[in-house]
């Protein structure tokens, strides 16, 4: 379970303090697909850099299975975020590798042995369906296949929590189906949490169970997709869900 207590973050630019997440309150149980949609700018990646430590909270708490992350050491913190997969909009990947040695990355960098990489790296590739394309560089693939390399490395360190930030944002509908129905997949096979941020309320409905709404920093609605789609209560939910974007 992930327990998000009251936690702020506050950047200091040159035009004064920045509240780019304002006193946010979410509980994210295991094995569920949580959404958070909102315009740009609402504070939704910098919510989940600080689930994945690249930032630190300013204020208020984040537990992960009841640890509190400000408690960690630097050793445990990496080991936390070991086991937390993300993927990205622009996949991220290496260029110069390939497919299957874009999986085994992680793998080296948490010490496996070369046999040990590939072994698991195989098993991904193939679990993202992708068995066949091992040798292709990124550039041979489409946007999809590019994604499904982007899980598959995600999932190298058998997170306990995967997050999708826009990670669907650069591809077309169908390919953005595809790619939900693997996380979906994945979700249920792996019993894996996923945070999928998105601009998307189709992708909200597809395959979320909960759902929360940011705007300037603030949770202003979360709740069941179910609910939430029945009986948006503030404007802004409204107009995403009326809109379907
Ligand atoms: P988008 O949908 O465009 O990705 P977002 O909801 O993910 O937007 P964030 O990237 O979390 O929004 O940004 C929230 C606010 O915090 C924005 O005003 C942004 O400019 C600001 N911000 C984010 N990171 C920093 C930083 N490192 N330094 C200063 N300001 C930042
Ligand atoms: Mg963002």
């Amino acid at each position: 379970m992930i327990e998000f207590k009251e936690v702020s973050k506050t950047f200091a630019t040159k035009d004064g303090n920045l509240n780019a997440v304002n006193d946010v309150n979410l509980t994210i149980e295991d094995g569920e697909i949580y959404g958070i949609v909102g315009y740009s700018g609402a504070g939704k990646s910098t919510l989940v850099r600080m689930l994945n430590g690249l930032e630190t909270p300013t204020s208020g708490e984040i537990d992960i299975n009841g640890a509190k992350m400000s408690t960690l050491s630097g050793k445990e913190l990496r080991e936390k975020r070991q086991k937390i997969g993300m993927i990205f909009q622009h996949f991220n990947l290496l260029w110069s590798r390939t497919v299957l040695q874009n999986v085994m990355f992680p793998l080296e960098v948490a010490g496996l042995s070369r046999s040990e990489r590939r072994k698991k790296a195989a098993e991904l590739v193939k679990l993202v369906g992708l068995e066949g394309r091992e040798n292709a560089y990124p550039s041979e693939l489409s946007g999809g296949q590019k994604q499904r390399v982007g899980v598959a490395r995600a999932l190298a360190n058998d997170p306990e929590i995967l997050i999708s930030d826009e990670a669907t944002s650069a591809l077309d509908p169908q390919t953005t189906d595809e790619v939900l129905d693997l996380l979906l997949e994945i979700n249920k096979r792996l019993n894996l949490s996923i945070v999928l941020i998105t601009h998307e309320m189709h992708a909200i409905r597809k395959i979320c169970d909960h759902v929360a709404v940011m705007e300037d920093g603030q949770v202003v609605e979360q709740g069941t997709v179910f609910n939430v789609f029945r009986n948006p209560k503030q404007t802004i939910t409204k107009r995403f869900v009326n809109e379907e974007v």
